[in-house]
């Protein structure tokens, strides 16, 4: 960068107070000092929030997110992003990559402008002042060569900032996509009104257009009032705007008075909008990078344990939240992208994520005293208190019990928001209050009895667990009395649910057949504890959890495998808290390491089938491609349905659901499902997870779909590949005798 003597006039540069002149100019800075002031408050007041709430612990992952590698989450989600993958708008452009590009567009046309305005400031405030006050004479970087390149880039990313937010407002505008329109899942009594939320997304979006648009407005005005001195033409919008002008006959003197009002009207904008940041739908460009960098998508695997120091259980006060919840409630842009998926809404449940968020948000600012314009529900008169009542206990009553227990823990909002939002600690926190107050379904009280008393929620005895073992012509060895390569957790539905018992028997033999060394715990065995913890009964799941460990410890094995992914869940990611960390497996994991090392043979089977990946399995653990590659070698041609991996739609059995009614669903999520699956043109429908067959073929069932859509364990698949007869599970119970 090189300093040059004193400004010339013919220099490449620009006047930044054009015609403002000595009075203007202190007004200006008069203005901007009150402003910049007002900005710090309003980020001060928001700072503060959230240091009323609990430690997060969050240090590790923004050190990952800023040194470890600055590009990861980039190309795929992991669970926690990076610097390059907030750059990039990764998580933006994931599952939408057209609003990506025109929020990328947008995000970087900003970060330069910003940029140009600070390097500005600092040649005209700092550098100019500083050399007249030390060499007596003014000295600018400012012009030239300088000058020629901040204006080609500056000029170019602001138009490219223009074309994302014309798509922007276009898709809100005239698209119009369902998830915008800030339908609630929960309608209030009374009604409700959103209007403001929509005016406060236009105001954001029309200021930061204005401000644009003044600004090359200005450019141009300057460069006709200039007489358009040649270097300006390396200022291209405004210089082609400028020819325009005078196209249709601006003369000069024209030109210079509509600088000036240009000048003023910019500068007012650009100062509003700078003022409203912290107190409007703007605060996300200062807080959603943030909350992207401290983000932890494994919070939802292993859920935090309730605060060591609370005074009650569950959350009731703001102080019960960590400081990353309430960033949370504040970093959501209302995209409506976990709406959008969220099988509870879908299902017509009284849940929506974004509900929820916005409504805790409303909440959480009613009681610090938090200044949100344009950017709060009211009644429908818009002038009435507001449909959150800002008095009422948060669980049970901002938030409904309705709403809480509606939830099915799939986590797919967690996974496709993409402002690092984790909803599914905070319901579960929310609903330990309700646990606590016996709010609750009775069908669920009754099931969390039979866990309580029993260790599994069918309310059998615990001698019943193994039941199913005894129909098999050989003997699964006891872990607890003989050391073993692997460990079955076999899980409370496939142990002692009529329906499912085929599939442990089938898988048995399976393993039997193939040598592969293997026992169970028999009466030993608990529920693993992973929904339980997710209904917010935290006691009993450490009360299970501890069990199975002390039955786990005294056996001998090397490895654990399950046939149940929500088991698979809380062995894998929550056991380690409680000292017990093992290897653990998903059984079609086994199964295709012994298909591929050929310790299975198989058959081609040559069925056209589709694959529903289970949440606890799928989106929670990642393990999509072992069940794959199992259908692969079994010679099955794979139909995709349109929802699937990460992104596939949960079956509604999850975090408790499954022990609480559904018959007010307006259609269930395995219904849903299953038409997904009917659309494909596909008639078998191939599971992986023990409830997943008790809800998918219940679903086959009530949408009056027999004899279209079969329901099948992918342990089946494997059998009839091995023995060459396909295998009904009846006839498995009669041939076993169970
Ligand atoms: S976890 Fe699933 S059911 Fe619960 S709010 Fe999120 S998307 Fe909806
Ligand atoms: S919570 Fe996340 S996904 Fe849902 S509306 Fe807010 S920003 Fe969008």
């Amino acid at each position: 960068m090189a300093f040059t003597g004193v400004l010339a006039v013919e220099e490449e540069t620009r006047e930044v107070f054009m015609n403002v002149g000595t009075a203007g100019e202190i007004i200006f800075y008069v203005v901007s000092t009150l402003t910049i002031g007002v900005f710090f408050w309003g980020s001060y007041r928001r700072v503060k929030k959230y240091r009323r709430g609990r430690a997060a612990f969050r240090m590790a992952n923004l050190k990952k997110a800023l040194f470890a590698n600055p590009f990861q989450g980039v190309r795929r989600r992991e669970d926690t992003w990076s610097v390059g993958a907030v750059a990039a708008n990764s998580s933006v452009a994931r599952r939408d990559r057209a609003a990506g590009i025109a929020h990328f567009f947008v995000f970087w046309g900003f970060i330069t402008l910003f940029i140009g305005t600070v390097i500005l400031t600092i040649d005209y405030d700092i550098v100019r002042k500083a050399s007249k006050l030390i060499v007596g004479e003014e000295m600018s970087f400012f012009q030239g060569t300088f000058y020629i390149v901040y204006s080609v880039i500056l000029d170019t990313m602001g138009f490219t900032a223009v074309l994302g937010l014309a798509y922007l407002a276009f898709r809100r505008g005239a698209i119009r996509p369902k998830k915008l329109d800030y339908e609630r899942a929960e309608k209030p009594e009374g009604g409700y009104s959103r209007s403001k939320i929509v005016l406060g997304d236009w105001v954001f979006i029309g200021l930061f257009a204005a401000i644009l648009a003044t600004g090359y407005f200005l450019e141009a005005f300057r460069i006709v009032a200039t007489g358009f001195p040649s270097f300006e033409v390396w200022s291209p919008v405004g210089w082609v705007l400028g020819r325009g002008f005078e196209a249709v006959g601006l003369s000069t003197a024209a030109a210079g008075t509509a600088q000036i009002i240009t000048w003023w009207t910019h500068a007012a904008l650009a100062l509003t909008f700078v003022g409203m940041i912290p107190f409007s739908k703007a605060m996300h460009m200062l807080l959603d990078g943030v909350n992207l960098l401290v983000h932890d998508r494994s919070s939802v695997r292993h859920l935090p344990a309730p605060p060591p120091e609370a005074e009650h259980v569950g959350y009731q006060e703001l102080s019960d939240f960590t400081w990353k919840e309430l960033l949370d409630l504040d970093a959501c842009t209302k995209c409506g992208r976990c709406h959008e998926v969220c099988p509870a809404r879908t299902a017509g449940a009284p849940l929506s994520p974004r509900d929820l968020i916005l409504d805790l948000r409303q909440w959480a600012d009613a009681n610090t005293g938090g200044i949100t314009l344009l950017d709060h529900e009211t009644r429908p008169d818009r002038t009435g208190p507001l449909t959150v009542d800002h008095e009422a206990p948060i669980a049970g009553g901002v938030i409904s019990s309705r709403t809480l227990w509606s939830c099915t823990t799939c986590m797919h909002c967690v996974e496709v928001c993409p402002v690092g939002i984790e909803h599914v600690p905070t319901i579960v926190q929310l609903r330990r209050g309700l646990v606590d107050q016996g709010d609750m379904d009775p069908t669920l009280q009754t099931a969390l009895k039979n866990l309580s008393t029993q260790g599994n929620s069918f309310g059998k005895s615990a001698r019943m667990r193994a039941r199913w073992t005894k129909g098999l012509d050989f003997k699964i060895k006891d872990a607890r009395k003989e050391p073993v390569k692997y460990l079955w957790f076999v899980g409370d539905f496939a142990s002692f649910d009529d329906r499912l018992q085929a599939n442990s028997i089938a898988l048995a033999r399976i393993l039997n057949a193939a040598g592969v060394d293997f026992g169970i715990l028999y009466e030993g065995e608990r529920n693993a504890g992973n929904d339980v913890r997710r209904v917010g009964e935290e006691g009993l799941f450490e009360m299970l959890a501890d069990h199975n460990i002390a039955a786990l410890e005294s056996a001998q094995f090397e490895e654990i495998f399950t046939t149940d992914p929500h088991s698979l869940n809380t062995l894998r990611n929550e056991y380690p808290e409680r000292g017990a960390s093992y290897k653990v497996w998903h059984y079609t994991e086994l199964l295709l390491d012994l298909v591929e090392s050929g310790t299975i043979p198989v058959r081609s089977l040559g069925q056209k089938v589709t694959y529903h990946d289970p949440c606890y399995l799928g989106r929670y653990n990642g393990v999509t491609e072992a069940p794959r590659k199992l259908l692969k070698a079994l010679g099955c041609e794979l139909v995709e349905m349109p929802r699937n991996g990460a992104n596939s739609f949960c079956c509604g059995a999850g975090g408790g659901r499954i022990w609480m009614d559904d018959s007010f669903l307006e259609e269930r999520p395995s219904e849903n499902r299953i038409r997904e699956a009917l659309g494909v043109g596909v008639d078998k429908f191939i599971v992986s997870c023990p409830k997943d067959v008790t809800m998918y073929s219940d679903a086959v069932k009530t949408t009056g779909n027999e004899g279209q859509m079969e329901v099948r364990d992918i342990v089946f698949l494997v059998q009839e590949a091995l023995t060459n007869k396909p295998a009904e599970p009846g006839d498995l119970l009669e041939r076993t005798g169970v």
